[in-house]
């Protein structure tokens, strides 16, 4: 069961408890470049992307995002779109309220607002925010944890008859920063619900452990994420064990995976991983499923991984025109099975599968449909039968109704 969290709307979206969990990701463009941030907003919007986050770190960014707003616009692109603010948010939130207004949120680190006037930065921000209805999200990250709130606690900790291991007090100081930046932005005058919470780790334990914390310390929406995830299989392994868990005890309103691309890469990755792990946990849909099996001895023939691929690579193609034409697509199930073992088990459990001919069997392949043998294609055009009866599924069982 969803942890019963309160609704914060950011723009056109609305995230909390009483909605699905939402996917975001960020961009790894240079924000003064507004054409080229433009461009992959798009891109990771249209992998699935509810809300993208953009960096804005100096005047020149700030000035930027007011334009990068309006081209969405322009283009019918309504994303709500994030301000990432470190050091200098409380200054350039000030200096230039066009980027004030045009942001849906913004990103606060509390680790990041400064020493010695750090309240009164952090306080300058949550004017704004206020100034121009907007909602934030305070970002704790463990790489840059508020050193002094540390250290007190760290010596707190020490004096203790039964001191905490020093991570623990580390995992402590991370809620207490959230906790403690919350409540003053409610002292400010920040709405209780125009705040959501983060605490990033990069280690899979850690963040287990500081979400459990917050979840049980608070209300608010939670936004997860794996910092630093990595790259390849495993920054993908590691956000799922982490996110998995936590989503599974109803933690978590929205999620970033964050992945590092390879240099020129494509960055809408850790978009379909985000709607993966959603959908694998049954929490959201958003495209159908192909299963295959991983193939043995049983099949040598490389049949199978073909059809699964291009099934798969025909489903993504159709998917944004049918994703309209044709509501509940996503939910279905297709199967593509080596052979006799498992495939016309495995085919019946699915909207439609194929249960291709192992090694030796009949060169026959049945195919069900709702559980129940359909027809058996043989000879060479198997696969782009299988297509064709795909296709005439779809069409009858999706077809919106009149
Ligand atoms: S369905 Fe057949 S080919 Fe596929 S893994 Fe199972 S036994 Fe092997």
């Amino acid at each position: 069961m969803r942890r019963k969290t309160i609704t914060v709307k950011v723009g056109n979206a609305c995230i909390g408890s009483a909605h699905p969990v939402a996917v975001q990701s960020m961009t790894n463009t240079d924000t003064t470049d507004a054409a080229r941030t433009v461009e992959q907003i798009m891109v990771l919007h249209r992998a699935g992307s509810e809300l993208v986050r953009i960096t804005v770190n100096n005047d020149e960014a700030a000035q930027a995002v007011p334009a990068i707003v309006e081209d969405l616009e322009k283009k019918n692109i309504r994303v709500p779109i994030i301000g990432d603010f470190h050091y200098n948010g409380h200054l350039l939130l000030t200096r230039f309220p066009e980027c004030a207004q045009a942001l849906s949120k913004y990103r606060i680190n509390p680790g990041n607002v400064g020493t010695k006037t750090r309240d009164k930065n952090f306080a300058m921000i949550i004017e704004q925010a206020i100034r121009f209805d907007k909602p934030v999200r305070i970002g704790v990250n463990w790489g840059s944890l508020d050193q002094q709130l540390l250290t007190e606690m760290m010596d707190t900790n020490s004096r203790s008859s039964t001191p905490l291991a020093a991570r623990e007090v580390m995992i402590n100081a991370m809620v207490e920063s959230a906790m403690r930046s919350a409540r003053l932005a409610e002292e400010v005058g920040l709405a209780h619900n125009r705040i959501i919470i983060s605490a990033k780790v990069s280690g899979v334990q850690d963040l287990i452990l500081v979400y459990r914390k917050l979840a049980a310390a608070c209300e608010y929406p939670l936004h997860l994420g794996l910092t630093e995830a990595g790259m390849g299989n495993k920054g993908v392994i590691a956000s799922t064990a982490g996110l998995a868990i936590l989503l599974q005890e109803g933690i978590g309103d929205t999620i970033r995976v964050s992945l590092t691309p390879q240099p020129g890469g494509d960055r809408s990755q850790e978009v379909q991983v985000a709607q993966q792990i959603l959908q694998s946990l049954e929490l959201r849909s958003f495209t159908p499923q192909v299963s295959a099996c991983p193939g043995c001895g049983r099949t040598t023939s490389t049949l199978f991984q073909k059809l699964a691929e291009d099934i798969n690579g025909y489903i993504r193609e159709k998917m944004p025109l049918w994703r309209v034409k044709y509501p509940g697509i996503e939910e279905m199930k297709v199967a593509v099975m080596g052979c006799v073992v498992n495939g016309p088990g495995e085919s019946k459990h699915a909207n439609i599968g194929i249960s291709l001919p192992g090694t030796g069997e009949d060169p026959k392949a049945p195919v069900y449909i709702d559980g129940k043998h359909s027809v058996t294609l043989k000879g060479s055009r198997i696969a782009e039968e299988f297509q064709e009866i795909l296709m005439k599924y779809v069409e009858k069982k999706y077809e919106r109704k009149k």
